[in-house]
């Protein structure tokens, strides 16, 4: 309830009453006097009226005021009660000293009627014009008992003492009520503004945005601190003004709407999420209520409103999604969000709308440059590649980070399947352009798997799986590039899986075997070393290790079967002919192994064999990748007297920095170039090079894949130091290798006691 509603509401009940009471004295005096007199009658009416007239305006002052009446108002009312007071009885005193029998009675009549009148006044709001009728009527009734007591016999002593009793009672009466009613007051006054303080501390520090407009007018009556705080507009300035003084004429009329609603169906009217713009020019998001509260006469009197801004709640709940759909570093969808657009524009796809492809990018290189250069540049690398990708795309498409350094794109509504070809051509485009960061122009590359939806799959998880097998296949056959699916690769996939678990059987069952192949210095015509080579069967068929090396590589099985095949060859190599060498390949994913060395050292110690009969052989690829690390891996290497061996030269990039970068004891010519060397004048002229190129490092060559006498006398004439091949031996069993020792003039040497002996230990002693 508003400030003083309750005393209001109490005053206004009280004057109702009074003027009623008011009413029904005047008609009973009037009708007395009608009785009385002719005269009397008239000035009465008029006095009567007067008062009632006096009475109701002070009555509406005070009302006004919501308050008791002020000390001016209380002289104003008394001097009119006395004016009225000397008139009655000037009146009657005139009829009893000249009326006879009948202004006697009149007057006597008059005396009463004043004493009733006072009663009735008493319980009005008028307490002196009682008083003063209490008095006016004692003295009528007194001046006539004195004046003729004889005359009158009892009633001429019982009137003035009748009246005088009821004087004093009323006057004690007066006395009592005016102080109970004073306390009253008083509590009253205490207890609406204890309410009033209440209800405005309330107001006051509710955490919500609180208003009032007045529904009639639309202008504000008031607002809360909260309401200052949120909005930024100053109470003082909000009183008698409006929605369209302080927001958007947009923002205005919403509100205003939701008032007339309030106000139409009577019911709290809800908001969700309004925003508005607040003096200083923020946007706040509001959520809310609006109630109509109808006054006295049921009419709608004031709308509340009642908000709470929930413009953090809001950001929060953005910020929640944000993260739970994008990718925080490059903000890309992430792998949520891009599930959610590809099932979708699959399920359009799959229902006969238009056709989608799904692009999957993975990118090549990038884990060089984050082992290289750091996190920081390979953030600022994938930041950047974001960024490219998205200019790559349509608004309608999505780009999303999978993780790492994989990318898909949903690419919608294509129109023919060369939409697809082409975006990817431009994504491995834009990936081959170097990337500039930290001063350095940076060169990665990309690789893309494409499948179409809904040709190629049955659902989206299927078509993942078939863009993934693409890129697959795609980086299998020469990364930089892109391979659309094709259900072939299905079934290479579903035979690799097999692979990997067989791989992972035969390991732990034991069933690697190992091969040797003799090398031959073509001077001394003698066994210089043996190349062990890898050798499994599953289930009858001999699987080429070309072919499960890399599967091994990628499960990770390749450190334990390198280590098992090095200690088995250097444990095989101790029982061959002094200073016959053992080769043993390398895979780069070996060089990861932070315990190569110690591995290496291991099984040399444990075979007794000098680190000078071990060649590890390693390709380019070892010092592609990771390329600092490795070399220095293999300094260490060679600093403990191992050989290091560079195998296939010219089937990668055969650059010559790496001759610059590292003293390999040996290079290796890929059989491919000695099978040809028959046809092609181009392998001639590169195994002479070599040959000659390795000659002046001081290194030796060896030609692979020798299986004729002419390539052995070619490769011969050209400089190549030992030969490798068929015409020597095919790869053989160890126990077979003694019989071609014997046959190249060499002598296989008593096995020796296991565990470190002879010359390793003392190298290891130094090493
Ligand atoms: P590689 O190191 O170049 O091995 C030589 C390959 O040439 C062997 O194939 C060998 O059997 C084959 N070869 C030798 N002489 C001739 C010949 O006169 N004519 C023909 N056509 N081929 C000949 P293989 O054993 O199939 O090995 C293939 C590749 O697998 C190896 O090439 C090597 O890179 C890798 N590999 C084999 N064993 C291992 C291993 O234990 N560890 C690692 N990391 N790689 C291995
Ligand atoms: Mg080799
Ligand atoms: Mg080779």
């Amino acid at each position: 309830m508003r400030d003083g509603e309750a005393l209001r509401l109490a005053l206004a009940a009280r004057l109702e009453s009074a003027r009623a009471r008011a009413a029904a004295a005047a008609f009973l005096l009037v009708g007395a006097e009608f009785v009385s007199v002719g005269v009397t009658p008239v000035v009465w009416f008029g006095t009567v009226l007067a008062s009632f007239v006096v009475d109701r305006q002070i009555g509406q002052a005070c009302l006004r005021r919501r308050d008791t009446l002020s000390s001016g108002e209380v002289t104003l009312l008394g001097l009119w009660v006395l004016t009225c007071s000397a008139v009655y009885s000037a009146i009657t005193l005139y009829f009893w000293r000249y009326g006879g029998e009948f202004g006697r009675s009149f007057a006597l009549i008059q005396g009463c009627a004043s004493l009733v009148q006072a009663a009735i006044q008493l319980r009005s709001i008028r307490r002196l014009m009682a008083l003063s009728m209490v008095g006016h009527g004692w003295i009528i009734l007194l001046i006539p008992s004195a004046a003729g007591l004889a005359q009158f016999g009892p009633t001429g002593i019982i009137l003035p003492l009748a009246g005088f009793g009821v004087f004093l009672s009323l006057l004690l009466q007066l006395v009592r009520h005016s102080a109970a009613e004073q306390d009253d007051l008083i509590r009253a006054k205490r207890e609406a503004d204890l309410e009033r303080a209440f209800t405005s501390s309330i107001i006051e520090n509710i955490p919500n945005l609180l208003f009032v407009v007045n529904a009639r007018t639309g202008t504000f009556e008031l607002i809360n601190k909260a309401a200052e705080r949120i909005t930024g507009i100053r109470r003082d300035d909000v009183v008698g003004r409006t929605y369209e003084d302080f927001y958007t004429p947009e923002a205005a009329a919403r509100l205003r709407s939701l008032d007339a609603e309030a106000v139409a169906s009577g019911q709290p009217v809800t908001f969700e999420d309004e925003t508005i713009v607040t003096a200083d020019g923020a946007t706040r998001t509001l959520r809310g209520r609006h109630v109509c509260v109808a006054g006295e006469d049921a009419t709608p009197r004031y709308v509340i409103g009642v908000a709470e801004d929930v413009t953090d709640v809001r950001e929060a709940e953005a910020q929640v999604v944000r993260l739970a759909h994008y990718d925080s570093l490059t903000e890309l969808p992430n792998r949520v969000l891009f599930r959610s657009r590809l099932n979708a524009a699959f399920d359009v796809a799959a229902a006969g709308g238009e056709p989608a492809a799904l692009l999957w990018i993975d990118l090549d290189h990038f884990k060089e440059v984050n082992d290289t250069l750091g996190h920081l540049v390979g953030d600022q690398l994938l930041m950047e590649v974001a960024e490219r990708l998205k200019s790559a795309i349509r608004a309608q498409d999505t780009v999303a980070r999978l993780g790492g350094d994989e990318f898909a794109i949903v690419q919608t509504a294509l129109v023919c399947k060369s939409d697809a070809e082409d975006l990817a051509t431009r994504v491995v485009s834009l990936m081959g352009q170097p990337f500039h960061l930290s001063g350095r122009a940076i060169s990665i590359g990309a690789s893309v798997g494409i499948a179409y939806a809904p040709h190629d799959g049955l659902t989206a998880d299927e078509l993942m799986m078939h863009a993934d097998m693409a890129l697959y296949r795609c980086k299998q056959t020469g990364r930089g590039g892109y391979r659309v699916f094709e259900r072939e690769m299905n079934e290479r996939r579903r035979a690799r899986r097999t692979l990997e678990q067989d791989l992972r059987r035969a390991f732990a069952e034991d069933s690697f075997a190992i091969v040797f192949q003799p090398q031959l210095n073509v001077r001394s015509g003698r066994i210089s070393g043996c190349e062990a080579l890898m050798r499994l069967s599953i289930n009858g068929r001999a699987v080429s290790p070309a072919e499960f090396i890399p599967v091994a590589e990628e499960i990770g099985l390749i450190n334990q079967i390198g280590e098992w095949i090095l200690r088995q060859a250097c444990a095989e190599a101790a029982t061959w002919p002094a200073g016959t060498k053992v080769a043993v390949n390398m895979s780069p994913a070996q060089f990861k192994d932070p315990n190569l060395i110690r591995t290496v050292i291991s099984a040399l110690a444990h075979a007794g064999l000098s680190p000078d009969r071990l060649e590890l052989e390693i390709t380019e690829g070892t010092l592609l990748q990771n390329n600092e690390a490795n070399l220095t891996t293999l300094f260490r290497l060679r600093e403990l007297g191992v050989q290091v061996a560079l195998d296939d030269f010219g089937t990668g990039f055969s650059s010559l920095n790496y001759l610059r970068q590292f003293p390999f004891t040996k290079i290796k010519i890929d059989k491919s170039f000695v099978s040809d060397l028959s046809m092609s004048l181009e392998s001639v002229s590169i195994v002479k090079a070599i040959a000659g190129m390795a000659a002046s490092l001081g290194m030796q060559t060896t030609a692979e894949g020798v299986e004729t006498e002419r390539q052995l006398e070619m490769v011969k004439s050209y400089g190549c130091t030992e030969i490798q091949g068929f015409l020597i031996s095919q790869p053989c069993a160890a126990d077979e290798l003694p019989a071609v020792f014997a046959r190249f003039g060499g002598e296989m040497a008593a096995r020796p006691s296991p565990a470190g002996s002879g010359d390793a230990e003392l190298w290891l002693a130094t090493g």
